[in-house]
């Protein structure tokens, strides 16, 4: 399929390919013919599948060259950040249309707040908005929806974490009823299902299928701070009867350092990293792969590009930022229908990656007490303060009976 198939306006054409985009993306291909048929729409997508243009491209087609000076589409977005890249996506695909637009976000100065509003009394084709400063600006009696044919919702589900659902009710009182909805979420919890049921007019589900981890991983959490993360990485690969272990962290120096550590405490380990020759890569992968080598350290690199059977520990030493490389790390094990184990180290600053990870899956992971010896650490003096914050683990007395025994 290309972008020619959807009979787009030349003018958009022409942005589209200034853009650099040649094929659609799968997301673009099953949601624009639904979009452009003026269908709403309920579409679960994350973040770099193409999901902005998916919107942008019909709706952008729909509004070239129709009423000049009104306002026709609004999308809502969580963050300052994620409105100004959709606005520069718009700025962009838009460019040779004559179609103009807006983002509107909290923060700023009263500047910034002026020229905002001079936009909206432009009536501006496209406003591109904040749930809060939005409504600001509607019961201000500055912005004037009626005449709005397109609602977008993108990154549902985070607006309703964030605490935007009646703002998003209020806002949507101020819209005509007839117009074309939009509502695009990376996770489909029952709170978003039911927010699409209250605002949307039969939808045409699409679903970009979300990665899931193996079923065989048993994935366990801690929730330590900073100067737990060795002893208890220690306690875990001395005590127990794992025999093949991939170690992750998210820098390359924190790899190196957690090598030296391990080796002074006698833990037969290799840091994988890309300072090291191709040749010393491929031996120490030899190593693993033969178990010659029982314990591998290495970044997100290691956990795209390493297939080997029998691994039956991955142990994450931080939460990785991107929900999709928390499964591709924990899917070094249990790979072939077998089973293993997940063990994530979480401290207080990690709690968002870690939120963020569950809704990718839908589910909550299990968190496993501290061993009692563990307790007594303090945190170090510069993050004590912050480490305080965290409710305390509750000590896991059975810990000794409760050694992490191998699954077979
Ligand atoms: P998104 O998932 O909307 O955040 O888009 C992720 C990135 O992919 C953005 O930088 C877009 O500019 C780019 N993109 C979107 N659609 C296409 C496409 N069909 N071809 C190439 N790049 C695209």
């Amino acid at each position: 399929m290309t972008f020619q198939d959807f009979n787009f306006n030349e003018q958009l054409f022409e942005g589209i390919q200034s853009m650099g985009f040649t094929t659609p993306t799968p997301i673009q291909e099953m949601a624009i013919p639904a979009i452009l048929q003026g269908q709403d729409l309920i579409a679960c997508a994350q973040t770099g599948t193409g999901k902005t243009g998916a919107y942008l491209l019909p709706v952008l087609n729909h509004i070239t060259g129709t009423a000049k000076h009104q306002t026709s589409a609004l999308i809502l977005a969580p963050t300052r950040e994620l409105a100004q890249q959709i606005d520069q996506q718009v700025e962009g695909l838009a460019y040779f249309t004559g179609v103009s637009s807006i983002a509107i976000f909290g923060g700023g100065d009263g500047m910034a707040y002026e020229q905002q509003r001079r936009g909206i009394q432009n009536n501006v084709n496209i406003i591109i908005a904040t749930p809060g400063r939005l409504i600001a600006h509607l019961t201000s009696g500055v912005l004037k929806l009626n005449h709005l044919t397109h609602l977008i919702l993108d990154e549902a589900d985070r607006m309703l974490d964030m605490g935007f659902s009646d703002d998003i009710m209020k806002i949507i009182s101020y819209l005509p009823k007839e117009r074309q909805t939009l509502l695009f979420s990376a996770t489909m919890p029952g709170r978003i299902r039911s927010l699409a049921k209250a605002i949307l007019k039969d939808p045409q589900q699409i679903n970009i299928a979300i990665s899931q981890p193996a079923v065989g991983i048993d994935q366990q959490i801690y929730r330590l701070h900073d100067q737990q993360k060795t002893p208890l990485l220690q306690l875990i690969l001395r005590d127990s009867a794992y025999t093949s272990t991939i170690i992750f962290a998210s820098r390359k120096e924190i790899v190196k350092s957690l090598y030296k550590e391990l080796r002074a405490i006698k833990i037969d380990a290799m840091a994988f990293h890309s300072d090291l020759e191709q040749k010393e890569r491929e031996e120490i992968l030899l190593k693993f792969k033969n178990k010659l080598l029982p314990v591998i350290i290495g970044t997100d690199a290691l956990s795209r590009g390493i297939d080997v059977e029998g691994i039956d520990l991955v142990v994450n030493y931080d939460v990785p930022g991107d929900p999709e490389d928390y499964i591709h790390r924990i899917g070094r094990t249990a790979r072939a229908a077998t089973t293993g184990t997940a063990i994530t180290f979480v401290n207080h600053r990690d709690e968002r990656k870690l939120k963020n990870i569950e809704q990718l899956m839908d589910r909550a992971i299990r968190v496993v007490g501290l061993p009692d010896e563990l307790a007594s650490i303090q945190p170090a003096p510069q993050s004590a303060q912050s480490d305080d914050k965290r409710k305390p683990n509750r000590p896991n007395k059975r810990w000794n009976n409760n050694k992490p025994k191998r699954n077979s």
